[in-house]
């Protein structure tokens, strides 16, 4: 599927191979591991979704099967290079950051809203 090329692997997890982050795209469906964002629904998904390293390069993260995941780009990015126990805590701060995030976006739209009403 030419969908693989797309995926910027290269890019973002440069330690990976792009085969290396095939398997891991493939063991997880190409399903982001935290918010469960689905890279196979849409083109537009597919192009955010990366690998993630669940305890960073930084840190000593390996390169193996189980200290990667699938993630979108967003999740990655909300995650940064926070050190976590587990994948369980590391979603659960990341989900926590998501719904924060919302809540202001929601409350920024809906005063955007009320500006544009009112002019
Ligand atoms: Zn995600």
């Amino acid at each position: 599927m030419p969908i693989k090329n797309l995926l910027g692997l290269s890019r973002l997890a440069k330690p990976l191979t792009s085969e290396e982050g095939r398997r891991i795209l493939e063991r997880d469906q190409y399903r982001c591991q935290y918010c469960g964002l689905d890279g196979q629904s849409n083109f537009e998904n597919s192009l955010i979704m990366t690998v993630d390293f669940v305890l960073p390069r930084a840190q000593k993260g390996k390169k193996t099967a189980e200290n990667l995941v699938t993630a979108c780009r967003p999740c990655n990015t909300i995650k940064g290079r926070r050190v976590f126990a587990n994948l369980e805590e590391a979603k659960a701060y990341v989900l926590q950051r998501r719904e924060a995030l919302h809540k202001d976006w929601e409350k920024e739209t809906a005063r955007l809203k009320t500006r544009t009403a009112a002019t």
